[in-house]
């Protein structure tokens, strides 16, 4: 079977690039294990196992998602350790004022140059959009800890911003760069909601065009692409658009680069009793040195708590009693570590998409705009 495009991967990156090149009136076709990827929405349990929520401002993750419960910035508890910690608007978060403002400075430029790195992004590579920005560009290259002691909010970051970005990603400051960890933490800027995903909403804009199919093998043909998959059946494209993860694009097109390394989570749907002091919050979020990544309440009183260890025992450290209602682990669960890069342009007519040069649904979604723009301007040639 012959097509324009297929589209490998039915992540966040290739649903993106699916209905951008649907809205322009492109035929393609997606081949994906799993539609929705990271995005891993129970319809039964009403929780997210993957990715848990989308900020106000992901333009275009928010064509893929329906934005459900707020989640309230005030009934968020920062833990330093079993013995101490504070609530957002408390005596602490005053005396750290100071350090808070100026963490607030660097959020109101880093958004600035943000919106315009993303407006690029839908036109141009990463690596190209970030050298039009040189304050993107070093973002990417150094380390959250050293942007932190540049700005001065040293104390405000160990207090509030490094456990957020920990909550987001399982990472610390020493290792996650200043470009991802300021990413997450536009959330402690921009409203944030919990989600939903309707797979079969997005199954049936894609129609006919989407196929459940595991992609084993790619290869240079006439003048396209030949694909394989595990069925045995055989595809060819003109244009083929790689929307998996980093490690199986690397391994589909035997690539011998560096990959940014993976963080690990692993998601626990719990119906519980949580201990005292992390009771009736919202949110609790924890710091590096704790194993519990954060603990949310859902809407029916279950909770949500991640990990970055998979040892079940962990959950005592937080509920006094606990049954679990459901668990997925993610042995790869971003792309944190490092500044590798990958290139989005492989060669004419194979693009590259996903979330190794940022992580989040939302850069995610414009590498795959990125992908199907190249396609349409190909076209209108
Ligand atoms: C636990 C967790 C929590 C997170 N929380 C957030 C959050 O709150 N907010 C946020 O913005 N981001 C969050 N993220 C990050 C976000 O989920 C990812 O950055 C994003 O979903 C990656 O999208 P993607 O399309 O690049 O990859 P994926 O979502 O991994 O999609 C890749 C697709 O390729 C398919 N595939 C793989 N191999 C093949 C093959 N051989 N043939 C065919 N198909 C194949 C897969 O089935 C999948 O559909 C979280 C991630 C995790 C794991």
């Amino acid at each position: 079977m012959h097509s324009r495009t297929i589209i490998v991967g039915g992540g966040s990156a290739g649903m993106s690039c699916a209905l951008h090149l649907k809205e322009s009136g492109q035929e393609f076709l997606m081949l994906t294990d799993i539609l929705g990827g990271r995005i891993r929405y129970s319809e039964e349990e009403k929780v997210n196992f993957g990715a848990y929520f989308v900020m106000s401002n992901y333009h275009f993750a928010k064509k893929l998602v329906t934005r459900r419960t707020w989640i309230n910035p005030f009934s968020v508890t920062f833990h330093n350790n079993d013995k101490e910690w504070f609530n957002t608007i408390s005596l602490h978060s005053v005396m750290r004022l100071p350090q808070l403002v100026k963490f607030y400075i660097a959020l109101y430029f880093f958004i600035r140059h943000y919106s315009r790195y993303k407006i690029r992004c839908q036109t141009m590579p990463q690596r190209q959009a970030m050298a039009a920005d040189p304050y993107i560009d070093k973002l990417f290259h150094q380390r959250a800890a050293d942007f932190i002691r540049e700005k001065g909010f040293e104390k405000a970051a160990h207090d509030y911003v490094s456990k957020f970005s920990y909550a987001c990603t399982g990472v610390d400051m020493n290792n996650i760069t200043a470009l991802d960890m300021m990413n997450c933490c536009m959330g402690l800027g921009v409203p944030i909601h919990r989600f939903s995903f309707d797979r079969q909403a997005i199954e049936s804009k894609l129609g006919y065009r989407a196929r459940q199919e595991s992609v084993e093998k790619i290869q240079r043909f006439n003048n396209g692409y030949l694909l394989e998959t595990a069925s045995g059946a055989q595809y060819s494209a003109d244009n083929v658009v790689l929307a998996t993860p980093a490690f199986v694009t690397k391994k589909l097109l035997n690539l011998d680069i560096p990959l940014r390394q993976t963080c690990q989570l692993y998601v626990y749907h719990v119906e519980a009793v949580l201990k005292e002091k992390y009771a009736d919050r919202q949110m609790n979020v924890f710091s590096f040195e704790s194993e519990i990544v954060f603990t949310a309440i859902m809407d029916d009183g279950s909770y949500l708590i991640y990990a970055r260890d998979q040892n079940e025992k962990l959950l005592d450290k937080v509920c006094s009693h606990y049954k679990i209602l459901g668990k997925v682990g993610w042995d790869k669960a971003m792309y944190v570590y490092g500044d590798a890069y990958m290139e989005q342009d492989f060669e004419d007519g194979l693009y590259i998409a996903g979330d190794h040069n940022g992580l989040g649904l939302e850069p995610t979604a414009l590498s795959g705009v990125y992908a199907a723009n190249r396609i349409i301007k190909k076209y209108q040639r």
